[in-house]
C-alpha cells in the first residue's frame, strides 16, 4: 500500500484500474447519456424516396421554362399526393400534381412550386416563373444512405442521436453498462435526515450528496445505510456492497481508534492501493479493489473501493476528483474530467506549502474575464461553502500565495456557468 500520493498520481492509479464496463442492450428511449459500444450502421435510406419540402405543386421543370409574370403558363392539375400517400401514375408533359409537405414526388416531376407562388383556376394552375429542377425537393438518401455508419462506437447519446436511432428503426442499442455504486455511511453519531438530532447526533448528509453526485454522472447509487462504528457491522455493510461495480464509504478512514474502514477492507481481502493523498480537503482517502485473487472477489473481480473522508466537503471533493473520473471511464466516456478554465483571482489566498488545495469559489463574468472569489470559510465541515461553489480553484502544492489579480485554474462544477448568458434567440 502506498501513502501520501500526489493527487495526479492517485488519479492515474485509479483510472488505470477503472476499465470501461461491458456492453448491454438498452431501449433507445432510455439511452439518453449512455455511450455506444458499437457503431450504428444504417440499414435504411433516409428519406427513403424524394419528398416534397413544401405544400404546392409537383411539376416538370421543363414545362415552365418560358413562364414569366407577363406570360404565365397554365398547366392541368392531374392528381393529388398527400403525406403518407403515393402517386399511382407518372406525371405527363403539361401536367402538375397538387402535393403536400412530406408526400412522395410523383414519377416524372422534378421540382415543387410553393402554393403561395401559384394561382389556381379550377382544374388548372397558373405559374408566373420558371423553376429550377430539384427546387423544394428532399432527395432520397440526403440524410442517410443504407450501409453508411451513422454513429460511431464511443458516441454519447444525446437527443439528436436518439431521434436518429428512432428513424433508423433501432428500438434498442448496445451501450456500456451504467456503474452501480454502493454507498455506505459510517459513524455512531449519524442519523437519517428525519431522525432526532439531539444527544451529539448529526444527519448523514454524505448519503445524500454522494448519491446525487452519482446520479449527476449517470451512475446508479445503491444506498446501503448507516453502519455503526463496529468492525462486525461495517463488515456486514461492505459485504452487502460487493455486488456493485464501485463501493463508496464515507468516514472512518483516518487514524482514530474507531476508524475501521481500512482494517475491515483488508480483512475481506480488498487490495488497498493507497491511503492518503496530499490534497486539502480530503487527505485520508483510501482506494482499493477486490480483484479475482481476493477471497471475496468474483471471477471478474469485485468492486473498486473508495473510502472517502467523513467531513462533508472532503467527501464531496474527493468524489469529484477521484470517483467521478473513474465513473466516467467505467461508463465508456473518453473525457473524464471537469472542464478547467483560466480565471482571475478576486482576492489574495495563502496556505502552507506541501498539499494541493482545492478552494471553493464563486465565478463571475466581469469585462470579458472570469473572476473567482472564495465562497468563505474553507473548513472541510462547512458544507455551505460547497453548496455556494461554482468551481474548485487549483492552488498548487508548492505555492504558498496567490495574489489578487493572478490568473488561476478553476475546475468548473456549475454547468450553467459554462453556458453563455441566458440569451435565447
Ligand atoms: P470520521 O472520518 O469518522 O472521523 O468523520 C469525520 C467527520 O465527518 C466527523 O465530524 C463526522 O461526524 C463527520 N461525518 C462522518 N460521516 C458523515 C456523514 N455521512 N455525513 C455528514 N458528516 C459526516
Ligand atoms: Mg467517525
Amino acid at each position: 500500500m502506498r501513502t501520501q500520493l500526489a493527487a495526479a498520481d492517485a488519479q492515474q492509479l485509479i483510472l488505470d484500474a477503472a476499465l470501461p464496463l461491458p456492453s448491454e442492450t438498452c431501449a433507445t428511449v432510455d439511452a439518453q447519456g449512455r455511450v455506444l459500444t458499437e457503431p450504428v450502421v444504417s440499414r435504411r435510406t433516409l428519406p427513403p424516396f424524394d419528398v416534397s419540402a413544401m405544400d404546392g405543386y409537383a411539376v416538370r421543370s421543363g414545362d415552365l421554362a418560358c413562364a414569366s409574370a407577363s406570360a404565365p403558363v397554365a398547366l392541368s392539375v392531374a392528381f393529388e399526393v398527400a403525406a403518407g400517400g403515393a402517386a399511382d401514375r407518372t406525371l405527363a408533359v403539361g401536367e402538375v400534381a397538387r402535393i403536400f409537405t412530406g408526400a412522395p414526388i410523383p414519377p416524372g416531376a422534378d421540382a415543387v412550386v410553393r402554393q403561395e407562388d401559384v394561382a389556381r383556376e379550377a382544374s388548372h394552375a397558373l405559374f408566373s416563373a420558371s423553376v429550377r429542377a430539384g427546387e423544394h425537393l428532399r432527395c432520397a438518401g440526403e440524410d442517410v444512405r443504407a450501409g453508411e455508419m451513422v454513429l460511431d462506437a464511443g458516441v454519447r447519446l444525446g437527443p439528436a442521436a436518439l431521434g436518429m436511432l428512432a428513424s433508423l428503426g433501432r428500438t434498442h442499442v448496445a451501450v456500456h453498462q451504467r456503474p452501480r455504486v454502493a454507498i455506505l455511511s459510517g459513524g455512531d453519531e449519524l442519523i437519517e435526515p428525519d431522525g432526532d438530532p439531539t444527544g451529539g447526533r448529526i444527519v448523514s448528509s454524505n448519503s445524500y450528496s454522494i448519491a446525487a453526485q452519482c446520479r449527476e454522472v449517470g451512475a446508479e447509487p445503491i444506498y446501503l445505510g448507516i453502519a455503526r462504528d463496529h468492525p462486525d457491522e461495517l463488515e456486514r455493510f461492505v459485504r452487502a456492497g460487493l455486488g456493485a461495480h464501485v463501493l463508496v464509504t464515507s468516514a472512518g478512514v483516518s487514524v482514530g481508534d474507531r476508524d475501521y474502514v481500512r482494517p475491515v477492507l483488508e480483512k475481506l481481502g480488498c487490495e488497498i492501493a493507497f491511503w492518503g493523498v496530499t490534497i486539502k480537503p480530503g487527505f485520508p482517502l483510501v482506494f482499493g479493489r477486490f480483484t479475482p485473487r481476493s477471497p471475496l472477489g468474483s471471477s471478474g473481480g469485485g468492486p473498486l473501493v473508495f473510502g472517502l473522508p467523513g467531513n462533508p466537503v472532503s467527501a464531496m471533493v474527493t468524489f469529484e476528483e477521484f470517483v467521478r473520473p473513474a465513473l466516467r471511464k467505467l461508463s465508456g466516456h473518453a473525457l473524464w474530467f471537469r472542464p478547467r478554465i483560466d480565471a482571475v483571482l478576486g482576492e489574495r489566498l495563502r496556505k502552507a506549502a506541501g498539499r494541493l488545495h482545492l478552494v471553493r469559489v464563486r465565478l463571475e463574468r466581469r469585462d470579458g474575464r472570469v473572476v473567482a472569489t472564495s465562497t468563505g470559510n474553507q473548513s472541510s465541515g462547512v458544507l455551505r461553502s460547497m453548496a455556494l461553489a461554482q468551481g474548485l480553484l487549483v492552488f498548487p502544492a508548492d505555492a504558498t500565495e496567490l495574489s489578487a489579480g493572478a490568473v488561476v485554474q478553476v475546475q468548473v462544477l456549475d454547468e450553467d456557468f459554462l453556458a453563455a448568458a441566458d440569451a435565447g434567440l
